[in-house]
């Protein structure tokens, strides 16, 4: 039946959940942030703008737009600011508490406005549409940022309330309840949603970055660490290695192109096996490969890939006897150049009879 398997797919999705790491939950909500904020910042700037609307009512309940007038336009001033914040701001926290500090503006500009009015029945509809609101902003909170919010939102009612003295009070907070709690029900379910989404995006984005037959990173991954700069900010040594087998093309000849295909997987498995879990094993064409050593000099490289090269030479598992050719350099600051290095060490290796290690 389907809602057994639906009840089946929620319970593994939360035990998916429940396994995060604090660091795989932050990227998780980061995510979420990025593909929802563009949508909640459009409508969080259009609902405040609709709020200043309100000093038509006001007008028709107290004949006069003059005494609302400043609390409605101060929204506006709050708006730009929350504005500014989203223009330099990226980092999830800082949108979360700007989305919520506008969201929260609205709320106590509109008591202040309430404050002069001569009614204040029409509060309870008021903080009725703010659920509307509370539901926009969830898109890019935790639950617990959503719970927390509401509870600023309950005591804002009940603080203004002994100021004001809301006509209807108890009739506001019986209502706001179950608004409230429907809210943080439908985020529940909405994240784990979006863990779907999530978890197919990281699979995709994984599957970009390696290579098939391999199973080590490809080029793409050459492409990511040279855009974002990634080496550029680390203050521990960095070495890069070139490996290439040698006279590859008579494996393939003599021994058939799958041979040659279960000798790329050979080295591709034993370069990952051999190398630390940080440091990144990346095919870099038909059977060349790159590695690059986070926190380690050129000596503890080169000595690396000597003895690396030395196993293949002998070993006895591999699908036929080759050898290998490395050039090894250590990492400038500069990726490029650091490439030709290594490809320049990698020729000298050839030219001198293949079978060794060279650094430059
Ligand atoms: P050298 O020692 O100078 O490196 O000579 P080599 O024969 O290893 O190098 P060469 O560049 O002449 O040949 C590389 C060969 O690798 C040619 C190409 O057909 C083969 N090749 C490239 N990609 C693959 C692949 O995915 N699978 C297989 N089986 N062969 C591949
Ligand atoms: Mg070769
Ligand atoms: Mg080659």
């Amino acid at each position: 039946m389907r809602i057994f398997a639906n009840v089946k797919t929620s319970i593994n999705r939360y035990k998916d959940y429940r396994t995060m790491t604090k660091d795989d939950l932050a990227d998780f909500y980061q995510s979420k942030c990025d593909y929802y904020q563009e949508y909640v910042w459009v409508c969080l700037v259009v609902g405040t703008i609709l709020s200043v609307f309100y000093i038509v009512p006001d007008y028709m309940l107290n004949g006069s737009i003059i005494p609302t007038l400043i609390p409605r336009l101060t929204v506006l001033g709050i708006l730009l600011l929350f504005l500014i914040v989203l223009h330099f701001s990226h980092s999830r926290a800082a949108i979360v508490t700007a989305d919520y500090f506008l969201v929260h503006s609205i709320i106590v500009t509109t008591i202040c406005a309430a404050h002069f009015l001569g009614h204040k029945t029409l509060a309870s509809e008021f903080f009725l549409i703010m659920n509307l609101i509370f539901l926009i902003a969830g898109f890019v909170a935790r639950i617990r940022e959503i719970t927390v919010s509401y509870i600023i939102f309950f005591l804002e009612i009940l603080i203004s309330h002994f100021i004001i003295r809301y006509e209807n009070f108890p009739i506001i907070m019986i209502l706001i309840i179950p608004c409230g709690l429907a809210v943080i029900f439908s985020h529940v379910i909405l994240t784990f949603l979006y863990l779907d989404h999530y978890r197919l995006s990281q699979k995709l984005e994984l599957a970009m970055i390696t290579d098939p037959l391999t199973q080590v990173y490809n080029r793409h991954l050459l492409e990511k660490i040279v855009t974002k700069n990634a080496l550029m900010n680390m203050e521990e040594p960095i070495a890069i290695a070139m490996l290439d087998i040698d006279n590859f093309k008579k494996i393939n000849d003599e021994h058939g192109h799958y041979t040659g295909d279960l000798t790329l997987l050979y080295i591709g498995q034993k370069l990952s096996k051999e190398t630390h879990s940080d440091d990144y094993v990346i095919r870099f064409g038909g059977e060349e490969f790159i590695v690059i050593f986070k926190k380690c000099d050129i000596n503890n490289a080169c000595a690396r890939m000597e003895q690396f090269r030395q196993d293949v030479e002998k070993a006895e598992d591999s699908p036929v006897p080759f050898t290998i050719s490395v050039g090894v350099s250590k990492y400038t600051g500069d990726f490029s150049k650091t490439i030709q290095n290594v490809n320049h060490a990698l020729t000298k290796a050839k030219d001198s009879g293949r079978n060794s290690v060279v650094v430059v």
